[in-house]
Parts: structure tokens; C-alpha cells; sequence
């Protein structure tokens, strides 16, 4: 008898995603002329640079010849692009990143996903409220819960609210978790944590022997200086932290897919007797098993994101979005709305009147402006009584969503 994982059937389901595309889809059967502007899709809309173009083009031409052909690659990714990643990402940050602590893959979400299976069923994972759902269902579907209670929350979590009243910052559970997992800047609520605040986590995570998995998507977002762009930069979380980054925020790599780990070599997870494992040899294990490495044209491509016109055309792309995110912010928060994030991510963490459902708020602003957004609601239960709106749009279709805001919502 071909018995399922019925760790699967304790999740929802994508309820939610459908039931917004079948709102949106419904309003467009009775107004099939409505111009409808959508600031709810978290992909980019902006295409490839010049210089990653030109890299994947020639890397194409290597296919054709043999003596440039390449047939399967490392599992763990070309040696050029991780000499890349470290010059362009870490050495600028002064940090020290060897190359066997990087694994390049086909995408952060995998990683993010996939990660928890190097660790026990019984290790408890912590994970903020409201935030990118991957981290909750990969546990689920692993087993590592219970069941969904009446409160959306899963039994075995430990759940760490981020929400107004605490700056969006997740605080120190009282139950002591085994995985904590840190989004920053965060999707949905657009904040960045400070040194401070990780400090403070990554202090934590060594004193309870936890391990800190570190998603930072959308690190290239960051403007203030003063805000770390890599876990690493505060001292001891070599000890503590895997990062994940991906190419796919950073330069438009959604549809490509290229991301990378960095698993430290100091940082161990434990045996049953309580002995010390390396968890970057785990990675590799695992890697190196199910993992057949990502293709050599896009290894290529993303190398070409650091060199130096590269860099600049990328700069230029996040800027583009960030100009978007500040048409939003501004115009909302003059027009009176209570607006969070925005400034150091491409999203905008609109907070709703007290009472106003983030569903129902979602048909108003459809009915009202012809504008989508994502209910908060979506991306766990503090996110009820929230609204995101994203900076990957066109910037006219932006500020004409915003102008709509302004003129007919109210
Ligand atoms: C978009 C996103 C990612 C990136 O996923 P890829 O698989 O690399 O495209 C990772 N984490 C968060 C929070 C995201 O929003």
C-alpha cells in the first residue's frame, strides 16, 4: 500500500493565492475593461542587465565546442563564480569566506526549504510571524509540527511575532528553539535588522546551541549603511549562521535561477551523545546526493553580476525598484496612511484601520482603484490587519496606483 507523507495534508493548501486570483478574476468578468494595476507580485518585472546577457551569449558559444564544452559541473558550483561571490559579496564587507563554505544552487527557496533535513525531526524550529511561508511548510511537511489550531498557528513552532509593537523585530522566545529563522530584510514587512538586533540573536543562538538560518534575498535593497547586508558581519555568527542570497532579487535571476549557501565550517550541529558534526560536510552530502549543480550558463551570468559594469548595471536595477518602493511610501504616508518597510526593501507594509480584515481590504481597493496587493494575512496570523504592496511594478503603473489610492479610497 502506497501510504502518502501525511504531513502534507496538514497543510492548507494555497487557499489564499487562489482565492485572490479568483477575486481578481470574478472582478474582471463583470469589468472586463478595468485597468487593473497589480502591486501584489512579489517577482521582478525588469530584464536581464547587458553584461549578464553578453556573459551567458558567449557562455553558449563555449557549449558549441569542444574544447569549451562542459558537461556536468561541480554540485557545489564552478570555482569562478564562488571566487566571484566572495570578492563581490564578502571581501567589500571584510569578511572571510572560504570557498568550500559556498554552494551555489538553482535557488534560495530550495535551500531554505531543503536545509531542514540535515537537522533531527525533533529540533524546533522558531520562525517569525508574518513571513515567507517556506520556512513554515518545509517543517510541516517534514513533520516536525502538530496540526494547524483554530489560531492558524501549528503546534511545535515557536512562532515570534513581528509586528508594530515591536518595531517588526522578532524578540527572544521563551521556549528554546533548535533552527531559529531569521528573513532580513523581511518579506512581507520590508524591515531590516540592525547589528544590534542580530547581535542579540546571534548571542542567543550560541548560548542554546541553535542554529541561525539566515535568509537575506533581498540584502542588495538595503540602503541605510549602518544596517548589516550579511549575517556575518557580526562577530561569532560563523558560529551560529547559514546564509542564504540569491541572484533572483538582486539581478533579476527569477526566471534564470542561480542563489547561494555559505554553511561556515566552524559551525556544528549535534550528535545524539551530544558530540560536535560539521554541518558544512552534511550540506555537502546532501548537496553533492540530490543535487546535480546549476546550469553553466547561468553560473556564467551570475559571475558577471560582480565585475565592475556588471555591479553598476545592478545597482541601477535595484535603484529603479527602490524609486518605485519611495512613490509608494511617500505618497501613502502624505495622503495620511500608516505605512511601514520600503526604505531598505521593496516592500511596503501598509497597515489597515483597526478591525478591517486584510481579505476584505483587498475586494475594497480592487472595487475602489482597480489596484491588487497581498492580504497580510498570507504570510501568517500577525499579518491579519496588514496589506503589502511591492516595488517590482512599472514605475508609471506605480504612480498611477498610488495617485489612484489617493484620489478614490478614502
Ligand atoms: C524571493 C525570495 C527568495 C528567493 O528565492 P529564489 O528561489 O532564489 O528565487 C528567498 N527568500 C525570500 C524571503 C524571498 O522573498
Amino acid at each position: 500500500m502506497s501510504e502518502v507523507n501525511y504531513n502534507y495534508l496538514k497543510l492548507p493548501g494555497n487557499y489564499l493565492f487562489a482565492d485572490i486570483k479568483k477575486r481578481v478574476d470574478a472582478y474582471l468578468v463583470k469589468n472586463p475593461k478595468a485597468d487593473i494595476i497589480k502591486l501584489g507580485i512579489g517577482d521582478v518585472t525588469q530584464p536581464i542587465t547587458p553584461q549578464v546577457i553578453k556573459a551567458m551569449h558567449k557562455a553558449v558559444d563555449d557549449m558549441a565546442s569542444k574544447e569549451t564544452f562542459r558537461g556536468y559541473g561541480p554540485e557545489q558550483g564552478y570555482p569562478f563564480l564562488i571566487k566571484a561571490v566572495i570578492n563581490g559579496e564578502y571581501a567589500p564587507l571584510g569578511i572571510s569566506v572560504e570557498e568550500d563554505e559556498i554552494f551555489i544552487s538553482d535557488g534560495s527557496k530550495c535551500d531554505v526549504g531543503n536545509i531542514q533535513e540535515i537537522f533531527d525531526i525533533k529540533c524546533r524550529p522558531a520562525i517569525c510571524d508574518p513571513v515567507y511561508p517556506v520556512y513554515l511548510d518545509s517543517n510541516v511537511m517534514a513533520g516536525r509540527t502538530g496540526n494547524m489550531g483554530v489560531d492558524g498557528r501549528f503546534e511545535g513552532v515557536i512562532y515570534l511575532p513581528s509586528v508594530k509593537e515591536n518595531n517588526f523585530c522578532p524578540e527572544l522566545p521563551a521556549e528554546v528553539p533548535g533552527l531559529i529563522y531569521l528573513c532580513s530584510p523581511n518579506n512581507p514587512t520590508g524591515t531590516a535588522l540592525t547589528k544590534d538586533e542580530l547581535a542579540k540573536w546571534v548571542d542567543y543562538a550560541e548560548r542554546n546551541k541553535a542554529v541561525i538560518l539566515y535568509d537575506s534575498a533581498y540584502s542588495a535593497y538595503i540602503r541605510n549603511p549602518e544596517l548589516p547586508k550579511s549575517i556575518y558581519e557580526i562577530p561569532g555568527a560563523k558560529k551560529t549562521a547559514i546564509e542564504f542570497k540569491s541572484f533572483s532579487k538582486t539581478a533579476g535571476f527569477t526566471g534564470l535561477r542561480c542563489a547561494f549557501t555559505v554553511v561556515p565550517k566552524e559551525l556544528k550541529g549535534y550528535g545524539p551523545d551530544g558530540c560536535k558534526i560539521s554541518l558544512n560536510s552534511m550540506w555537502n552530502r546532501r548537496q553533492s546526493t540530490k543535487f546535480n549543480g546549476v546550469s553553466y550558463i547561468v553560473q556564467r551570468g551570475a559571475e558577471a553580476v560582480y565585475s565592475e559594469e556588471g555591479a553598476a548595471e545592478t545597482a541601477k536595477l535595484t535603484d529603479y525598484y527602490m524609486d518605485n518602493a519611495a512613490i509608494i511610501l511617500n505618497g501613502l504616508r502624505k495622503a495620511g496612511y500608516e505605512v511601514y518597510g520600503g526604505e531598505n526593501a521593496p516592500y511596503i507594509w501598509w497597515k489597515l484601520p483597526d478591525g478591517v480584515k486584510s481579505m476584505d481590504f483587498l475586494e475594497t481597493l480592487l472595487e475602489k482603484c482597480q489596484v491588487v496587493g497581498t492580504p497580510g494575512v498570507g504570510f501568517g496570523p500577525c499579518g491579519e490587519g496588514y496589506f503589502r504592496l511591492t516595488a517590482f511594478g512599472d514605475k508609471q503603473a506605480t504612480a498611477e496606483a498610488v495617485t489612484r489610492i489617493i484620489k478614490k479610497l478614502a
